[in-house]
């Protein structure tokens, strides 16, 4: 017998799991079923695929049996098992690599959401939840050797040679105090029907009930064996025969999320090429969006075969959050992965697809705008990964998109700005990072007394997704953040002229390197500086995008200050550079012109949200001004 520790994640994992998934624990059965059922997707696709499998035939069947006396509960299954080295391999390691240092990161309400656990492969650990040791008994589909897996969940596991008939996996689950609700027929029935109802293959609820003779008295026990699921492969059900309950809870046992989704689109191709798709679009944004070992939500089947949900990419990765099924008849099954996606067939289910969700999400705006509002909400960041990656799609994107703006309430379109922008042919935005912030920004101070509409751009894609729209119907782009954007608003009044060149003097004395340059603003009206970027350089939240992406650090693009000759801090920087040209030797006033230079700098880069170098300095100097 071989002893094994697990790896430390592993152990590591299973304290997080236990600790923070209690209230879920009832989880495990969905977690092995969904196990169960891969393993049998796993070997019916190997006897299509694979000469040597060919021979093997099956009835799928998944078992659940309840042992009140014995306090067990079996899984079987007839999939295609583990051998030896993969008992070890993957019942003592994460399958996906990142998941713990993702899993660690969560904070402790996340990690409660039970459906992390099914989404980064750590489910068979959810077992020790309810149970006190659990054996596996697998034998791979093909081989006679089988072997048994044993573990109590703390620290090691081991696995032996054992016999086992057929191929497949028992996991028995010796329960213990905390699953004891478990050990009964009803709860078991329950749970595999609101988790696992539309599993496409028999499940088979199994126990021993009391037996009664004619005059109802007990009499020994016999086995009761039923199916609980209808086993039918929900999609390829004509809609009409469907109603919603269906789709949402097919939506949970195949998702394992809890909340209904937003949206489905369920469509039946035919003509030339045949296929099934139901897609669905969910109500929350996904864990694991913006997470590396993020999973392709579209599971591919052929003739009902499960082929894969790993290998293609069904849909561009900006839909990355649909989650669904593909299923067709006109593709061979005997296809390798590799090659399925350079298949024609492929590729016109592949944007018949693309196109039904484009249109569906269209006409969901056009109708029932709330709703489109709330996917929008959640979604609008994936659309803008559109507009950058999809070009053959960037005219409908740029119509499914929408931006904050300073002129209207909540969202709006691109083609309303378009209207209201009357005859200017210049669409101005505004990019950083919160809305908030963005919306109090001096740099749209003249834009806001001119009554010139600008778009709020708070996410971080945002610059590059505004960029590379290049031209909407005729209007160009131009970012508040540029130096160059005030061009087109003409002069604001005020202030006086020859103080205003003095502040700009002193202050490109004082900053010297830290400031491209420092010039007079004509886009100030409360606030008495700002920072804008010079035309070709990229702004900060550009460079921190880049960066996250490519892990490449450029340096960082020193940014040019704006001085507004109609405040009076600007003046007093005047005054003060005056004295110091008469009396260059007094150091406090040195110090003092200083200190008001650098303030002007930094509560300008502070406004714009950007992390200034020194904020301890900062806080100096304006503390000590303040004193004075
Ligand atoms: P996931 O299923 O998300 O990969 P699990 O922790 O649930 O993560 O399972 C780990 C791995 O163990 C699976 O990927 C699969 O390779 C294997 N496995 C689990 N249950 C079975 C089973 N009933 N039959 C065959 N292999 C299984």
């Amino acid at each position: 017998m071989a002893k094994h520790q697990f790896k430390t994640e592993v152990s590591k994992l299973l304290e997080l799991i236990t600790h923070s998934l209690y209230s879920h624990k009832e989880i495990f059965l969905r977690e092995l079923v969904s196990n169960a059922s891969d393993a049998i997707d796993k070997l019916r696709y190997l006897t299509i695929s694979d000469d040597a499998y060919k021979t093997i035939t099956f009835d799928p069947k998944i078992t659940v049996f309840v042992d009140a006396k014995a306090k067990t509960i079996t899984l079987s299954d007839n999939g295609v098992g583990m051998d030896e080295d993969e008992l070890a391999d993957n019942l003592g390691t994460i399958a996906r690599s990142g998941t713990r240092t993702f899993m660690e990161k969560l904070s402790d309400s996340e990690r409660k959401d039970s459906n992390l656990i099914g989404q980064f492969g750590v489910g068979f650990y959810s077992i020790f939840m309810i149970a006190e040791k659990a054996e596996v008994l697998s034998r791979t589909a093909g081989e006679d050797a089988a072997f048994r897996w044993e573990s109590n969940g703390k620290g090691s596991f081991t696995v032996e040679p054992a016999l086992r008939e057929g191929f497949g996996t028992d996991i028995v689950l010796h329960v213990n105090a905390e699953g004891g609700e478990y050990l009964s027929r009803w709860s078991l029935e329950a749970l595999l029907k609101k988790y696992s109802n539309h599993i496409a293959y028999p499940i088979h609820l199994v126990s021993q009930e009391p037996k009664y003779d004619d005059k109802g008295k007990e009499n020994g026990t016999e086995f009761k064996d039923e199916q609980t699921n209808t086993a039918q492969a929900l999609w390829r059900r004509s809609k009409s025969e469907l109603v919603d309950k269906d789709y949402l809870d097919f939506y949970k046992s195949f998702s394992g999320e809890d909340e209904e989704p937003l949206l489905w689109i369920h469509t039946k191709g035919e003509g030339t090429i045949e296929y099934n798709s139901l897609f669905y679009i969910p109500s929350k944004v996904p864990g694991d969006l913006y997470y590396p070992v993020s999973q392709q939500g579209v599971k591919l089947y052929i003739r009902r075969v499960f082929i894969t949900d790993r290998e293609t990419n069904f849909l561009p990765q900006y839909f990355r959050f649909v989650r669904g099924v593909v299923d067709s008849d006109d593709l061979p099954l005997n296809i390798s992965r590799e090659i399925l996606q350079q298949n024609r067939v492929m590729t016109t289910i592949q944007q018949a697809s693309l196109k039904k969700i484009f249109s569906e999400l269209e006409s969901l705006a056009k109708n029932n705008s709330e709703k489109y509002l709330k996917f929008v909400e959640l979604f609008n960041p994936q659309l803008k990964e559109g507009i950058i990656s999809d070009w053959q799609n960037q005219k409908t994107l740029l119509g499914l998109v929408r931006y904050k703006s300073t002129s209207v309430e909540g969202w709006t379109r691109l083609e309303d700005y378009k209207t209201r922008a009357g005859d200017r042919k210049v669409i101005y935005y505004i990019t950083g990072n919160s809305e908030e912030r963005l919306r109090a920004s001096p740099l749209l101070e003249v834009f806001a007394a001119k009554g010139v509409e600008v778009l709020i751009g708070p996410d971080e894609i945002d610059e590059l997704a505004f960029n590379s729209i290049g031209q909407y119907e005729g209007l160009s782009f131009k970012s508040v953040n540029h130096v160059d954007s005030d061009e087109v608003l003409g002069k604001t009044e005020g202030g006086d002229e020859v103080a205003g060149k003095k502040a700009v003097e002193a202050a490109k004395r004082i900053l010297g390197e830290r400031v491209k340059d420092v010039r007079l603003s004509k886009r100030l009206a409360k606030s008495p500086s700002c920072v804008v970027m010079d035309s070709d350089d990229p702004t900060l939240q550009y460079r921190e995008l880049m960066k996250r992406l490519s892990g490449v650090e450029t340096p960082e693009p020193t940014p040019i200050l704006e001085l507004n000759p109609s405040h009076p801090l600007i003046a007093r920087l005047a005054t003060m550079e005056e004295k110091h040209a008469a009396m260059p030797e007094d150091a406090v006033a040195a110090a003092d012109e200083e200190d008001l230079a650098c303030i002007l700098l930094d509560q300008a880069l502070l406004a714009e949200g950007q992390k200034f170098i020194k904020p301890a300095e900062f806080i100096e100097r304006l503390n000590r001004q303040l004193a004075k």
